[in-house]
Parts: structure tokens; sequence; C-alpha cells
């Protein structure tokens, strides 16, 4: 026998819940709800979660995947934004004691003293999509501290991830990943997993950090590079950084033994590590 239509009940059982405490999904702060405890376990599974990992998740919700976590991991920190959700999770006694949850906006937290204090080894998420590109750049200064992290993103922006030098979806949010991590599509979700239905498809991305990378400085320095070359994808490359106001575009692409007449779509992550490292030899990092 296969099992009823789970994903059925349980979004009955997700607006049962919202509505008891008297919440309505906010698009604002992405609460698209993953309704299938199945999977939510198989997120866990290809996270690679094991059982000496903690955790740190971002966005409770109503916490399946923290529950998911927490029955493979050693202990899960977990931290919401929203009062009225840590409200009904902790009335409804939604979360097992190996959790911990914290109302904290997650853009608003320090991640490498978060990391040190809770001795976290992994962060898994079912990322609110309006602040997806904010959160995953915090991430990324976590590649020297974290065994990995993975993410349900919005299929496009998993497909940046991916990109290619070259290809229409190569992006600095491309070139600023493919520094720090290897990223991999695990999985893409179904819009029907999810309480109330996304317009946008998701995929779920596992990024596995590099041998070495960049550390947060320089990752920030690399990344002032990035933008202000990506901030005008139809000039060349010396005349976006120009107009970005790195006047010694021509001497640092010429250092660095770039074309200045090239375009930032068409470089290779490693170009713009030359690059950044050519400014400040020359001492023209603005
Ligand atoms: N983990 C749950 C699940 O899979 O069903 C919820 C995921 S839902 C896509 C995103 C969650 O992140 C929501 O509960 C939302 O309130 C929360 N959230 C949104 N912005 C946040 C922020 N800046 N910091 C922490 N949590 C946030």
């Amino acid at each position: 026998m296969t099992d009823p239509a789970p994903t059925l009940s349980n979004t009955a059982a997700v607006r049962a819940i919202l509505s008891r405490h008297g919440l309505a999904p906010s698009k604002d702060r992405g609460q698209n709800f993953l309704v299938d405890p199945r999977v939510a376990e198989s997120l866990v599974d290809l996270a690679g979660v094991v059982s000496d990992d903690s955790v740190i998740e971002i966005g409770t919700g109503l916490g399946i995947l923290s529950r998911a976590l927490a029955a493979r991991a050693e202990r899960v920190l977990t931290l919401e934004i929203d009062a009225g959700l840590v409200r009904a999770l902790g009335e409804e006694a939604l979360l097992p004691e190996n959790v911990t949850l914290r109302h904290q906006d997650a853009l608003d937290v320090s991640w490498p003293a978060l990391v040190r204090e809770s001795g976290a080894t992994r962060v898994v998420a079912n990322l609110p999509y309006a602040v997806s590109a904010p959160l995953l750049r915090r991430l990324l200064d976590l590649a020297g501290a974290l065994r990995d992290w993975s993410v349900m993103i919005q299929r496009d922006v998993a497909d940046r991830l991916l990109a290619e030098p070259g290809s229409r979806d190569y992006s600095s949010l491309t070139v600023l990943h493919r520094l720090c991590v290897v990223p991999r599509r695990e999985r893409e979700i179904a819009s029907g997993d999810f309480h109330p239905v996304p317009g946008v498809r998701s995929s779920f991305v596992r990024m596995r950090p590099v041998a070495a990378p960049p550390s947060p400085d320089e990752l920030a320095r690399i990344e002032r590079v990035v933008r202000a070359a990506f901030g005008q994808r139809r000039k060349t490359l010396a005349n976006a950084l120009r107009g970005a106001g790195f006047a010694a575009a021509a001497s640092a692409c010429e250092r660095a033994g770039i074309d200045p007449r090239t375009r930032a779509e068409q470089l290779p992550p490693e170009a713009f590590v030359a690059l950044s490292r050519a400014f400040e030899a020359i001492g023209a990092a603005p």
C-alpha cells in the first residue's frame, strides 16, 4: 500500500497551526513552509548531516526541517525572525529538546561569532527567498569554518551559482561562490511541497568549501572589484572598472595579465583574484 496523499493532509495541518495562532504566511518574509516531512528528511540526507553535527538553521517556520535535522544531528540552533511563529513553536511544543530556537534576524547577526560560539559544523536552510542573496553572501565568509552548507533557493539563483563564464547566468554571485565553494544542485523541489505554493521553482543546493577559500577580508576586496566589473556588463572591463572609481584599471589589468578590452562575464573567477591583488599591489584600490 502506498501512503495516503501526505502532502494534502500536511498542508491542512500547517494551515490549522497557523490559524490557531492567528497567523498568515508573509510573502515579504518568504514564508513558504515545507509540508511533507519526507521531503524534509530527504533534504537532511542530501545535506550529509551526521550524528556529530551541530547545525544552524535559518528560518524555523513551523519547524518541519528543524525536526528532521534534530533527528539526525547532535544539536540544532534555529533562527526565526517572526515573533508570531516563535510563539506558535513554543505553545505547540513543535521543537525537540536538542533544538535551540532564537528569535533573531539572520541578517543582523555576526555569523563568524555565532558559528564559533555554537560550535556549528553545518548550515542547512530553506531560505526566505526575499533575502536569499544577502544570506548567501554572509555564508561565504564561513567557508573556512564550516564543513559545508545546504540551502533551498530559487531555481534561477541556483542556475546562476552553477553558470560557466560566457553564459548569460554568469554573474558576480557566481564568481564569489566559485572562489569559495563547489556548489552542487542536489534536488529540484516541486512547488506543491510548500504552503503556500511559491510562484517560482526551487532547488536544493549543497556548497562544499574549496581547499583554500579566500579570507573574509580578501573576499571583501575581491567583491568590490567583481561588483564594479559586473556593474556595467555592456562595457569593457577597464571601462566598467573606471566608471566605478577604479581609476588605475588599465595598469591593474596589465599587471594581472588580463586584456582590458574583455568583458567581466568572459573572465574565470581566479582572474578577479589576480585583478584585486593587482589593485592592492599598485596601491590603487578605491
Ligand atoms: N524552515 C521552514 C520550512 O522549511 O518550512 C520555513 C522556511 S520559510 C521558506 C523561511 C522562514 O524564514 C520563515 O519562517 C520566515 O519567517 C523566516 N525568515 C525570513 N526572514 C528571516 C530572517 N531575516 N532571519 C531569520 N528568519 C527569517
